[in-house]
């Protein structure tokens, strides 16, 4: 059996869709506050990480720990609700997995876990967060590793880049569709535009963690999960107009030096040769990720 955190939420439902066709018994721990998608086929266990950890798991061996709140914003802003969501219910997935004797935590980590550092960034660069966000994904890997020195629970922190695709809870790509759904002759964007980030299609994401899962040998390790291109909030823009067939004007809230909010990270792109040496690598270029991201939330996902 396999136990998704956030199961319900963006990546951890498309995870436990493909884990789900791939004949494994996929068991959802979640809250359901911001996840609304449980699939037919998977055990819910409605559970509130942050409220403790007297969770039985009986035949877990693996865990994808996805239980957030993953918006890099609001964590400047609402920093205790960020933090019981990413460093409390980290500590309490983790107390649950060694009560259970779980084998294996693999955690979703996050590139914010650099701050603005060298491109690309490799696994070694600083770690130097300038966002809650960020902080606290970095309390969460260290929470992982000391498991697993302490604890001999295999763990893995995947230091995804954006990932985005159909049904993504938040970001750029929606937050510009729904802008443009509600006034079509304009479009506010956050920062100077300039900004320049690394994307991975949601299916490349889900793919990232099931091959770590299976390749990865070790005992605890990072891994850096994005693209080799990026791409600026200029051409996400143009791309979502192209596909919408709109024009409207560009209004720029740029009031940060060239960021979208505080704690924003302008430059984004991540050194993958970790991962990429094991053999993997994402399908989908960044500017293909959000092409097909926007058809997806247009459209409808194909799946
Ligand atoms: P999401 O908000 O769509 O899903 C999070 C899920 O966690 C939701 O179903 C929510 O109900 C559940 N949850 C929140 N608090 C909980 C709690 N206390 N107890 C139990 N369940 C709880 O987020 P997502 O975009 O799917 O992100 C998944 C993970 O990947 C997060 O850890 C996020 O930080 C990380 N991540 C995401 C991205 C991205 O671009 N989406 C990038 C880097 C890292």
């Amino acid at each position: 059996m396999i136990a998704i955190t956030g199961g319900a939420g963006y990546i951890g439902g498309h995870l436990t869709d493909t884990l789900i066709d791939e004949g494994y018994d996929v068991m959802i721990i979640d809250d359901l506050s911001s996840g609304t998608y449980v699939h037919p086929k998977a055990e819910l266990k409605r559970f509130d990480l942050r409220g403790g950890n007297d969770l039985k798991l009986d035949g877990v061996d693996v865990i994808y720990h996805l239980a957030a709140n993953p918006d890099v914003r609001t964590s400047m802003m609402d920093s205790i609700e960020h933090f019981d969501r990413d460093v409390k219910a980290t500590f309490n997935l983790l107390e649950i997995a060694r009560k259970n004797d779980v084998k294996t935590v693999i955690f979703a980590s996050s590139s914010t876990v650099y701050g603005e550092s060298r491109i690309p960034t490799p696994e070694w660069a600083p770690i130097k967060p300038i966002s809650n966000y960020g902080l606290f994904k970095v309390m969460g890997e260290d929470m992982l590793r000391f498991y697993s020195n302490n604890y001999g629970i295999r763990g893995i922190s995947v230091r995804y880049a954006n990932v985005t695709g159909g049904r993504v809870s938040h970001g750029v790509v929606k937050d510009f569709i729904e802008k443009l759904r509600r006034d079509p002759s304009k479009l506010e964007i956050l920062g100077n535009g300039k900004q320049r980030k690394s994307y991975i299609y949601i299916e490349d994401a889900v793919d990232s963690l099931i091959f770590l899962e299976s390749y990865y040998k070790g005992k605890y390790d990072e891994f850096n999960v994005g693209n080799e291109d990026w791409i600026t909030v200029n051409e996400i823009a143009q791309i979502i107009e192209e596909e919408m067939k709109l024009k409207p004007a560009h209004v720029y809230k740029d009031e940060l030096e060239g960021r979208g909010w505080k704690g924003d990270v302008r430059f984004m792109l991540l050194d993958c040769m970790k991962i990429t040496s094991l053999g993997w690598r994402p399908r989908l270029t960044s500017s293909d990720a959000v092409r097909l991201a926007t058809r997806d939330l247009i459209h409808g996902y194909r799946k």
